[in-house]
């Protein structure tokens, strides 16, 4: 028996029925009426899978919110925070930390370029929020242009950034945000029939917009490397560099949100390294320590740290730096390069899932396109091929999403736990995933698509 377990610290109930209860009278959820939603209780979770309290088994295509890239309870980044709780847990940011400065210093090793500089935050958002501020304080100017289809957070200058509908509730938001299309080929906003006219027409039309806006006034462009929760959007070759370029030419910053596409989800430490493209500031959270303790940050290129050299960076949060959280950092990283993790995610997205995908779409007429690398994939579900038209209409709810909540429940009812967003599923199972549970989370993406079938022309 444990200390903790004498102390009777942690003996609460963990039967179904209490959690589900207290859940429903106590907890408010994200992004949801709760009149309308029952959380499932997850008791516990080991590599690519999680179970409720009656040992009912999901393998995880979702990384819960893409988050769980070392997988479930890995017992070394377990152990390490152990480890790291019995020596110091809370120092507050105005102290050097030896864990923060570990973290820290590898994070800049791993950082494109010459980005050397790390503030960290405790999540995602707020990784945003500073990095806008920075982007301001640095050139002097206070506009923000941030894409159509993005996901930068929910706090009140993230959701201003955001290009999806959960901004509207939080309307009108932090001024100086203007919006531009990033390139997606499938359903492309320029008329384009190819990658590369895609590219070419997605930089003019970013040059226009800057232009219309006043150059001068622009502070920042902020972009997701590969755009997540809106679609695995991967850009074609060029399109970030040209950005860069764009960029440099305008003295404008770009600010890469990686918290999603970074820290392997991608195969890579930052996604960008992919386009080997070095942005100014490039913000960070979710795979950095897969959520096992909450951290995020924004990596800084020496230019804009050396901003902040004599004038008082304005910004600051109680548990920026968090120790126990900047060790399950240390520990993740080193796993993650003992273990080989960036070349596995790598080889499975090639000769594994992408393969599986597209076999997928051969076979199943509501699949419209497959898109991604890595462990970041979209099925893109429609209703007509010819058409494009997607299989529930932009931001459905209630009826009008029945068709995905129909492919949803199918999933769940085989074990597989999938991630949906509006008219798409998309696979992003924790990088640490096999090439065999692969195979069985696609035979059963197999099965519930011929759910989705049934709601196409053809089916
Ligand atoms: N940026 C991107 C690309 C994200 O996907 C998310 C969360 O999903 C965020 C920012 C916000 O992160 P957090 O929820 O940790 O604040």
């Amino acid at each position: 028996m444990s200390m903790l377990d004498e102390a009777g610290l942690l003996s609460f109930p963990t039967d179904e029925e209490t959690v589900r209860k207290n859940d429903m009278a106590h907890v408010l959820h994200s992004w949801a009426a709760q009149g309308h939603i029952d959380a499932m209780p997850i008791a516990g979770g080991e590599g690519a899978w999680f179970w409720d309290p009656n040992g009912r088994r999901y393998l995880d295509f979702s990384s819960q919110l893409v988050n769980v890239n070392i997988g479930y309870q890995h017992p070394r980044l377990v152990a390490a925070i152990q480890e790291q709780a019995g020596r110091m847990v809370s120092v507050s940011p105005a102290f050097a930390n030896d864990a923060r400065s570990e973290a820290a210093r590898l994070i800049a090793e791993l950082a494109p370029g010459d980005l050397d500089m790390v503030f960290f935050t405790s999540g995602g958002a707020e990784a945003n929020e500073m990095a806008i501020r920075m982007a301001r304080v640095h050139t002097g100017r206070h506009k923000i242009l941030a894409a159509y289809r993005s996901y930068h957070g929910s706090t009140a200058g993230a959701a201003a950034l955001t290009g999806e509908p959960r901004r509207w509730a939080t309307e009108p938001g932090m001024p100086g945000v203007a919006r531009f299309w990033g390139p997606n080929l499938y359903r492309s906003p320029f008329h384009a029939t190819t990658e590369a006219e895609e590219c070419d027409r997605a930089l003019q039309h970013l040059r226009d917009t800057i232009v219309a806006e006043g150059a001068h006034t622009v502070a920042a462009v902020i972009l997701e490397t590969v755009v997540g929760t809106n679609g695995i959007l991967v850009p074609p070759d060029g399109y970030l560099a040209g950005v860069r370029a764009l960029c440099d030419e305008l003295g404008i910053l770009y600010i890469a949100d990686e918290v999603m596409a970074g820290f392997g989800r991608c195969g890579e430490w930052f996604a960008v390294d992919r386009w080997r493209v070095q942005p100014d500031l490039v913000c960070f959270a979710k795979g950095v320590n897969s959520g096992y303790v909450p951290l995020g940050g924004v990596v800084l290129s020496p230019a804009v740290a050396a901003t902040f050299e004599d004038l008082a960076f304005p910004g600051g949060l109680t548990y920026s730096g968090h120790p126990l959280a900047c060790a399950a950092a240390v520990a993740s990283i080193r796993i993650f390069r003992e273990e080989g993790i960036l070349e596995h995610v790598r080889e499975l997205g090639e000769t594994v899932i992408g393969p599986a995908l597209r076999d997928l779409a051969d076979r199943h007429p509501s699949v419209g396109e497959v898109r991604g690398l890595g462990v970041f994939w979209a099925l893109e579900l429609i209703r007509d091929r010819s058409t494009r038209e997607p299989l529930v209409p932009f931001n459905a709810s209630g009826a009008a999403a029945a068709p995905m909540a129909e492919f949803g429940t199918a999933c769940k009812a085989a074990g597989l736990w999938p991630f949906i967003h509006m008219n798409r599923t998309h696979v992003c199972p924790p990088c640490v995933v096999t090439a065999d549970e692969i195979h069985q989370g696609v035979a059963i993406l197999d099965r519930a698509l011929e759910v989705a079938d049934r709601h196409t022309t053809s089916g």
